[in-house]
């Protein structure tokens, strides 16, 4: 059960809807963000939540029977949008292109690459800086001063960065310098980091485990959400299958099945989905098709030479077909009754 409580509710008025709510084997916990305060209630008992819904202070009630709660389209079943600044938002009735390569690798590839971005109207770049591989020995990012100068070009720009955070040590170093935080599909249950990003006041990108199931997503979402950060972000990127014809499985049916059970944005990543150059395009315009809200795909001047994952990275040419075709779909998309 979620009780939307009023934002200027007394702590007497609170403390008789906790202790009511006790007597009915029901306990709470309090969620305090920045768009509202609320009390999850947890309990097995049947109640009828009119006896509580007219509780001094109670603004709303809602029964989630979904294990996760805040999280859940059965409680709020508007789809959430995510407010970049700038006119940029994510979610609800927007269409997100988020680009860029595996790795930042200097600064002039960050240049050149904002330059591009602008010329074709893309107003969110990706790129790590703290790269999770799966070898010790390969690349593994520019490291927080990477970080400083993507920022001071994308902020000149005005393009936001999306970028991947692996540890809990980092937020504080990198949150002026990032606009959305990206966790990574092998921090996709790395509990202590999402909820140290709950405290935060930033949007979070949240991945799929190579191994999770959609519950065990929106679960992981829930941490973030409980823990005082609303402003979450969903992201399809392919899971581990027995198949071995391509480097993990696009799974296409999470799409509509998050935008059914969840009200926060979905975004596909084909590149680490399928992970081969040539079968991005069509991954990303069949999630479009199957009710995407975004796409962040992995791009590079020369992708022949690139720090890290070149053999799924678009160039240059690629990309620019790949935008307007995502704008077409979508475009066909809206246009379906
Ligand atoms: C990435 O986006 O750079 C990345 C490492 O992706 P994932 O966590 O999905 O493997
Ligand atoms: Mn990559």
């Amino acid at each position: 059960m979620i009780i939307q409580l009023n934002k200027n509710i007394k702590p007497e008025d609170k403390n008789k809807i906790i202790s009511e709510l006790k007597t009915k084997n029901y306990s709470c916990s309090e969620v305090k963000t920045m768009q509202g305060n609320y009390l999850v209630a947890i309990g097995k008992a049947e109640i009828d939540i009119r006896q509580i819904g007219v509780l001094k202070g109670v603004a709303d009630i809602h029964k989630v029977s979904d294990n996760y709660k805040l999280v859940s389209r059965k409680w709020k079943t508007d789809y959430s949008e995510i407010d970049l600044g700038n006119d940029i938002k994510i979610g609800s009735n927007n269409f997100s292109i988020m680009a860029g390569p595996c790795s930042i690798e200097n600064e002039e590839q960050i240049i050149e690459m904002v330059k591009h971005l602008k010329a074709n109207n893309v107003k969110i770049m990706r790129g790590g800086v703290f790269k999770p591989r799966s070898s010790p020995y390969s690349f593994r990012g520019l490291g927080i001063e990477g970080l400083k100068v993507f920022s001071k070009h994308c902020k000149e720009a005005g393009i936001k960065i999306i970028t991947e955070v692996m540890q809990v040590s980092q937020i504080e170093d990198m949150i002026d310098y990032v606009d959305i935080f990206q966790v990574g599909a092998r921090n996709s249950q790395n509990f202590n980091l999402l909820d140290e990003l709950g405290k935060t006041n930033k949007p979070v990108m949240l991945k799929r485990g190579l191994a999770g199931t959609i519950d065990e997503l929106l679960f992981s979402a829930e941490y973030i959400f409980s823990a005082g950060n609303e402003q979450i972000i969903l992201c399809e990127r392919g899971i581990r299958s027995y198949e071995k014809a391509y480097r993990n499985t696009l799974d296409i049916n999470a799409i509509p099945i998050l935008k059914e059970k969840s009200h926060l944005p979905v975004i596909v990543d084909p590149s680490h989905a399928i992970g081969i150059r040539q079968f991005i395009e069509p991954l990303a315009l069949a999630s479009i098709m199957a009710g995407a809200d975004g796409i962040i795909f992995e791009m590079h001047k020369q992708p022949e030479i690139a720090f890290s994952d070149g053999q799924q990275s678009l160039n240059y040419a690629e990309s620019e077909k790949l935008y307007k075709n995502i704008r077409k779909t979508y475009d066909f998309r809206s246009s379906l009754s």
